[in-house]
């Protein structure tokens, strides 16, 4: 649900705003004053910003440039002058939009609708796409380096996570333990094979519900290991 902000010093004209976005669906904060305003939109989590123009202070201005430098998130401007807009236009502030007071609560929500809509259509498609690898109840982000075991985040060490991400982006392949040595731990590495089980039974300790009857990393005996999909 996508969360929003306001900052505005009239009360009346705030709770209004929040009434009907609420019915529309969304969470809504208050801020009164500027600088609180402009403190919590950084420092919190919003999906976008409703900004009166003139504020106790710190104004609409000055906050739009703040938050614009340091988030990426829709801004919607308000103020009950047409000039203060073209003002803030001719500013090139960063606003996503401008709506002068007094306006329809209808309006407000329709482009708070619009905005959110834009924002998760450019995230969704420039945005760069974590690199996932998913078989059954194991997901793998390669990107971020994190492994969840039936939706719950499970850590790995380093070598124990390039290990199961390599089983698992070669799936029903055996490998022999000399193999995954070579792969997982390069030629430099000093050590012997024995590493190798030592990491596939702490996987096997992360990922199987019974590690005498693993589900994943199978053994295939005198040869080596495989993942199983
Ligand atoms: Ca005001």
């Amino acid at each position: 649900m996508s969360k929003i902000l306001i900052v505005e010093d009239e009360e009346a004209i705030a709770d209004l705003e929040k009434d009907y976005l609420e019915l529309s669906g969304f969470t809504v904060e208050i801020a009164n004053q500027g600088d609180v305003g402009l403190e919590r939109a950084i420092n919190e989590d919003f999906d976008l910003l409703i900004l009166d123009l003139m504020l106790p202070q710190v104004d609409g201005f000055e906050i739009c440039r703040q938050v614009r430098q340091q988030k990426n998130m829709p801004i919607l401007m308000v103020s009950a002058k047409k000039d203060d807009i073209d003002k803030i236009r001719g500013l090139g502030l960063g606003a996503d939009d401008y709506i002068t007071k007094p306006f329809s609560p209808s309006e407000l929500v329709a482009r708070v609708k619009a905005h959110l809509d834009r924002y998760e259509r450019l995230v969704g498609s420039v945005g760069p796409k974590n690199d996932l690898v998913e078989i059954r109840g194991i997901k793998i982000d390669k990107t971020a380096r994190r492994v969840w075991v039936n939706g719950e985040e499970t850590t790995f060490t380093t070598k124990e996570y390039d290990l199961l991400t390599f089983l698992a982006e070669n799936p029903n392949r055996v490998f022999t333990k000399e193999e995954l040595f070579r792969e997982i731990w390069n030629m430099e590495s000093v050590g012997d094979i024995a590493t190798v089980t030592v990491h596939i039974k702490k996987i096997r300790e992360k990922i199987e519900f019974d590690t005498a009857k693993p589900q994943y990393v199978e053994t295939i005996w005198g040869v080596g290991y495989r993942f199983k999909v």
